[in-house]
């Protein structure tokens, strides 16, 4: 059986050679990078060249890079680092409904701290429209977070556009870009983009590291006080060899593993269309390099993902975080799908180390399992949803 690993969305396989960079500073260069001596002047140097890796490929400076412990790390920094430090003053956040949980679950916490959250609106595919969020914004706005690219339906958002409507009514702007980064260019200063969430697991790198960008002069209020590290706004002795790892993951992806990417993607995509009773999620054309998401209407996603799985196949429903949860995700909702298609709905996400092989055996086995599933499912088609809440309304939408 062969063995095919469709879950990069969630987290990537460590490349070798980030694993290679990160070995001398277990064991051999193993200074804490806070002291004074040859050891760690060592950690400090892997430091100071990673920082500037990682400025490099943003377009920031190197003292503009604040290292964390990840994505959620820095999307919790930003919200209620910036909402401690506006308390008193302005008190108005805005972020999209489909942001990742660690962006929602800050906003909500904020809530019933006393901030006040909009919350807006996507289209079918994902996307806020830049009129929605121009007239969201009120004289005590101090914040707006929409990401880069949905980590579920793949969809690439304008974020170009944001940045400039937040400049301009002088409104900070914070993008998660923990699934566009190195797959989609960031220019922070093209972009007017002020805070940025980058992290490595996503790309090749390790899990537990991760960088906030934030735009020279923005005051923001530490989570982690302590030592002083990180330009005093992150203390905690500093995690070199996950740093450097960080910074060498952020060189993996060539433009020749985007493209190639990009086709094996769209080889998958249009084949699983094939199927009867699916659809693609997220939009057409602007989206992620590694994404498909795929409605597979009358099954349950859950007992797709358990088949695929025995069959050698990782992929996922939602996202990996609230796949323990029975609720459908977030996401899908806010794009419009009824209960039923939702639960229905498979991420397929593959990687530069993604062969033409791996893809045919998953189309394969896939459409084997579909059928499978469909001959078994209560929801089969012309058999009425067993919810009792089903109604017109909630038909597909598609
Ligand atoms: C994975 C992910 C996160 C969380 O990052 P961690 O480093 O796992 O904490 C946040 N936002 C998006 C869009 C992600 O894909």
């Amino acid at each position: 059986m062969m063995k095919v690993y469709l879950d990069n969305g969630a987290t990537t396989k460590t490349a070798d050679e980030v694993v290679e960079a990160m070995n001398p500073y277990f064991n051999k260069k193993y200074g804490n990078s806070s002291s004074m001596h040859k050891w760690g002047m060592k950690a400090q140097k892997a430091m100071r060249k990673s920082r500037k890796n990682i400025a490099e490929k943003i377009n920031a400076t190197p003292d503009e890079i604040i290292f964390t412990s990840g994505g959620t790390e820095s999307n919790n920094l930003t919200l209620k680092g910036l909402a401690f430090k506006n308390k008193g003053k302005k008190n108005h956040i805005i972020v999209s409904k489909a942001e990742h949980d660690c962006v929602l679950n800050s906003a909500k916490w904020l809530d019933k701290q006393g901030f006040d959250i909009t919350y807006l609106n996507v289209d079918k595919y994902g996307i806020v429209d830049p009129t929605d969020l121009k007239k969201a914004i009120t004289k005590d706005t101090f914040l707006v977070s929409i990401m880069h690219a949905n980590n579920e339906i793949g969809t690439i958002l304008p974020i170009g556009k944001y940045g400039k409507i937040c400049r301009e009514n002088n409104v900070l702007f914070h993008t998660d870009a923990c699934q566009s980064f190195t797959k989609v260019p960031i220019d922070v200063k093209e972009m007017k983009l002020d805070l940025v969430t980058l992290n490595a697991h996503k790309i090749h790198g390790p899990k537990g590291v991760g960088a906030l960008y934030k735009r020279k002069g923005i005051k923001i209020t530490p989570l982690l006080h302590g030592g002083g590290h990180e330009f005093n706004l992150r203390s905690s002795t500093s995690n070199v060899s996950g740093i450097v790892g960080f910074a060498e993951s952020a060189y993996i992806h060539t433009q020749e593993d985007i493209q190639k990417m990009e086709t094996l993607r769209d080889y998958l995509k249009e084949e699983l269309l094939k199927i009867p009773d699916t659809h693609l999620n997220g939009h057409p054309e602007e989206r992620l390099c590694n994404n498909v998401s795929i409605s597979f209407h009358f099954i349950e996603g859950e007992s797709l993902l358990m088949n695929l799985s025995m069959r050698g196949i990782a992929v996922s429903t939602g996202s990996a975080c609230s796949s323990n949860s029975l609720e459908p995700s977030h996401v899908l909702l806010a794009i419009g799908l009824a209960h039923e298609i939702a639960h229905g709905t498979i991420r397929f996400t593959l990687s530069r180390y993604t062969t033409k092989k791996e893809i045919d055996y998953t189309i394969k086995n896939v459409k084997e399992a579909v059928i499978k599933l469909r001959e078994m499912s209560p929801l089969k088609k012309g058999v009425k949803y067993k919810t009792d809440d089903y109604d017109d309304e909630h038909q597909p939408i598609f």
